[in-house]
């Protein structure tokens, strides 16, 4: 339902949070964050209010980092759970990843990865996602062309942002029939599903196109299509107060 993502000098936690309460208007039912800090990545999830999830914040802080994606669910596949709250690891617990919309076949890929041997925890159709992204990272190295890849084998609906401790300096996001804003900072760079998430923040901002992935470094925006080849990108300014 609601997605944020940073990478920059500020507390990853605290901008993803404030950002995740900016998008409460949408309605949820549970919600979540994962940070990269230390070359490890921590993640914290919780069915319900915003609330309860900073109130395991404070009894099981997470360690601190700069880059950082949350979300807020509303369920389609699989109920309001703790377990399937988004972000979703993979087996290893180096990738994240939060998702909108449906993937609408996602049975198949969750036989073809048990097949492999992943152990998937959620009901949801998310999860296959952190996996795939998984196995494809380890092979390409890049957490952009390893979404690229798991895009073309995805059918349905998606807004997806993605972090890999194994990357610790990227956020990944990609859309189709779903949307997804960038918010151009200076050091930092922002991912939303809505830009009143980031507003605060910025009001330079990048509408991604229809199958088109994004890679956000501190200092970077670099978007192509799902085949890789570059796309143009123009910031706009958001001159609305939301
Ligand atoms: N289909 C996903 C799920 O049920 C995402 C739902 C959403 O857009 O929040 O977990």
């Amino acid at each position: 339902c609601g997605i944020v993502g940073y990478v920059g000098g500020q507390s990853a936690l605290d901008v993803v949070v404030a950002g995740l309460k900016r998008l409460e208007y949408r309605g949820y039912d549970s919600a979540g964050v994962a940070v990269l800090s230390d070359g490890g990545l921590a993640a914290a999830k919780k069915a319900g209010k915003l609330l309860n999830l900073e109130k395991e914040l404070v009894e099981r802080p997470l360690a601190g980092g700069s880059v950082g994606v949350g979300h807020t669910r509303w369920a389609t596949h699989g109920g309001p759970t703790d377990v399937n709250a988004h972000p979703h690891l993979d087996n290893a617990g180096r990738v994240a990843v939060v998702h909108n919309g449906i993937i609408e076949n996602f049975a198949a890929l969750r036989e073809e990865l048990a097949e492999r041997g992943h152990t998937l925890d959620s009901e949801t159709d998310t999860e296959v996602v952190a996996h795939l992204l998984a196995e494809d990272f380890s092979s390409v190295g890049d957490l952009a062309e390893a979404m690229r890849l798991v895009c073309r084998r995805l059918d349905g609906a998606f807004t997806l942002v993605a972090v890999h401790a194994d990357q610790p300096d990227v956020v990944v996001g990609a859309r189709r029939n779903s949307p997804l804003v960038v918010g151009v900072g200076e050091g930092e760079n922002f991912l939303a599903s809505d830009v009143s998430a980031f507003i605060a923040h910025t009001r330079s901002a990048i509408e991604l196109g229809q199958d088109q992935v994004v890679e956000l470094t501190r200092d970077g925006v670099t978007v192509t299509d799902f085949d890789g080849a570059p796309a143009d990108v123009r910031a706009y300014h958001v001159d609305w107060d939301a």
